[in-house]
């Protein structure tokens, strides 16, 4: 049975359990469950499902995984580790990652004013808060300002301009002056798609010259005292661990250099997020390359001998790995709407009582197919195609003969294939290529699935039920916005396969999994479908509760989010409706009802799905 390459990607978080998909906790919860109970209460649509316990397991294997690598090194310093903002700022994402983070003081990043706001209204007295980014004197002053509520706030400067407004501030002010780091430009460059985060040419950071120009202008100004951090990020998805070791290299021994300068109060280096996760769904694709522990123990392993070698005590080790620690923990449930070649089934055959000869050898060659005959039939019934085809247009079959044949042809295919699918040929698999299912879902992959759009990123896909039964479709997805780049296409270097089935009778659901991580505000309103529903899931030994619920926006919502107003809007319908002539007014009255009901559900398609 085909398991989606739930080892790969799934981390031991999701098991597949009497067909359906699970969550690998407790009671083991199904998903399929969970979103017929959701749907139940009148919920249509694409939903978002939150795993709260994923995101305390991974801040809590990050911790563990980093405090076994510094008692195993005999390291002096501590792990200390902030969430950046930019990841996710959902509400119910941040407050899952500020309470199970209170234990570890884990803190937040900010890169943007919005997102210092936030830290600064979230963040428990004490976490620390780290700033990176550009900065204007404003943003500056809110980092005065947080450090004056009580914050362990660290600005980091990412040019020396920001670090002239910062003494600017710090003179004519006398708020509490903020904790300062400076961001590196490394010359060893970043890994993965995200390489312009590190490297000389990055956009962020001081280069050498610039940073003993940074020393030197907080020595002048009396502010050395303050400058506790140096940062680097070198990217996201970093897939492999050998430019992270460079980069550790470099950044270790400006560390000591400027400690032996005179840098008293420096006590910190942040090595930036970019902890990679894992997508894949067949071996070939693997992106990931190392182990946590790898990551921790090479981390903690090369500071500690650089410092040593220079004589300098261990720094304090900080992380702001994002992507590492909430990808897993949403999961978007999609209703399949309709399959597009459903026409291509036995059922829609109209066979007439007298046929053309080679249609009747057709029905013959389906009708007496088994497995040891499979591949002779199958090339019989692809040459009889290639004829009906031509009789068609030499005009010697009607449109209905040749819907026959069609339909036929595809039957006798999918039988081969099943007859087989122990052992297929290169020539089955190209066949089924060409026989390729469309499945119209209801969500809009530029919302929910940003970076498969921008990037070409693929997540994990699953049916979360029928696991027990083949699936041998191969499968494209389309998405319901108006627009050709909303769908996943099939490739058949990781194909994805998914079930017959007939919508008119079943509903089928696809998981998305591991989109945690950038895509929900990334995601946009292409088409105004808006942010989907969002349910997040509390697990117990016994059962699950649902514990927060929140609809999708109503289409008047969505419409007003562009400046329109939606009053105006309502009352431009209703007054439209009313002075309509040719209906009673009754059927007047009912329709407007019928339209203000519209106005208030969500902009995803609300069919028996
Ligand atoms: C984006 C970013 C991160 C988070 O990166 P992930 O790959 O999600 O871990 C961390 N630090 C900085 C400075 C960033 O810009």
């Amino acid at each position: 049975m085909n398991k989606y390459g739930i080892n790969l990607w799934a981390d031991d978080n999701f098991i597949i359990e009497n067909g359906e998909a699970c969550i690998n906790h407790l009671c083991h919860p199904s998903l399929f469950k969970i979103t017929n109970e959701i749907r139940a209460k009148g919920i249509r649509g694409t939903l978002l499902l939150r795993f709260p316990h994923l995101i305390e397991k991974q801040i809590s294997n990050l911790y563990s995984s980093f405090d076994r690598s510094i008692n195993e090194n005999r390291y002096k310093g501590e792990f200390k580790a902030v969430f950046p903002l930019k990841v996710n700022q959902f509400p119910e994402v941040i407050s899952s990652i500020t309470n199970c983070g209170e234990p570890y003081q884990y803190g937040l990043e900010a890169g943007s004013k919005a997102e210092l706001v936030l830290a600064m209204s979230q963040t428990i007295i004490g976490a620390p808060i780290t700033v990176n980014g550009f900065k204007d004197t404003e943003m500056i002053r809110l980092g005065f300002m947080a450090a004056q509520m009580g914050h362990n706030i660290t600005l980091t400067i990412e040019g020396l301009a920001e670090l002239e407004s910062i003494i600017e501030v710090a003179k004519d002010s006398s708020l509490k002056v903020p904790s300062i780091g400076i961001r590196l430009r490394l010359h060893s460059s970043g890994s993965g798609t995200w390489a312009k985060s590190g490297g000389s040419d990055s956009k962020f950071g001081l280069s050498a010259t610039e940073l003993l120009e940074a020393i030197h202008l907080l020595k002048q100004n009396e502010l050395l005292h303050y400058f506790h951090m140096v940062h680097f990020h070198i990217g996201s998805q970093m897939q492999d661990i050998t430019p992270l070791k460079r980069a550790l290299r470099e950044a270790g021994n400006i560390y000591a250099e400027l400690k032996k300068m005179g840098a008293d109060a420096l006590e910190s280096i942040n090595i930036g997020g970019g902890l990679s996760v894992e997508y894949a769904q067949h071996e070939n694709d693997r992106i990931c390359t190392y182990t946590l522990q790898e990551f921790s123990n090479d981390v903690v392993f090369l500071l500690g001998e650089i410092m040593n070698k220079k004589g300098v005590e261990h720094p304090h080790i900080f992380t702001e790995s994002g992507s590492f620690i909430v990808a897993s923990h949403a999961v978007l449930i999609s209703p399949v709407l309709e399959l597009f070649s459903q026409d291509h089934q036995e059922k829609s055959l109209r066979i007439k009582k007298e046929n053309p000869p080679l249609i009747e050898e057709l029905l013959d060659l389906n009708r007496l197919l088994n497995s040891s005959n499979s591949i002779e039939f199958l090339h019989d019934a692809l040459d009889h195609m290639e004829s009906l085809f031509t009789l068609f247009d030499l005009g010697y079959i009607d449109l209905q003969d040749r819907s026959n044949a069609e339909v036929l042809v595809h039957v006798i295919i999918k039988k081969a294939l099943l007859l087989s699918i122990d052992h297929p040929t290169s020539e089955l698999q190209r066949l089924q290529e060409k026989l390729q299912e469309k499945y119209l879902i209801n969500a809009s992959i530029f919302q929910s699935l940003p970076d498969y759009w921008g990037l070409g990123q693929r997540f994990p896909i699953m049916p979360v039920h029928k696991l027990n039964t083949p699936a041998l479709r191969p499968a494209a997805l389309w998405d319901i916005t108006c627009d050709s780049d909303g769908e996943i296409t099939f490739e058949s270097q990781s194909p994805l396969y998914l079930h017959d089935i007939n919508i008119d009778e079943e509903e089928y659901f696809l998981g998305f999994f591991n989109v945690g991580a950038y895509q929900e505000t990334l995601g946009m309103n292409h088409n105004l479908f808006s942010h989907p529903n969002e349910c997040s899931i509390e697990i117990t030994n016994t059962e699950y509760k649902i514990k927060y619920i929140k609809e999708a926006d109503s289409l008047l919502k969505v419409i007003s989010t562009l400046g329109y107003d939606e009053i105006k809007i309502l009352e431009t319908l209703k007054f439209s409706l009313s002075n309509s002539t040719f209906i009673t007014e009754k059927e007047k009255s009912d329709t407007i009802a019928q339209l203000e009901l519209y106005l208030i559900q969500n902009s995803y398609l609300r069919t028996t799905n």
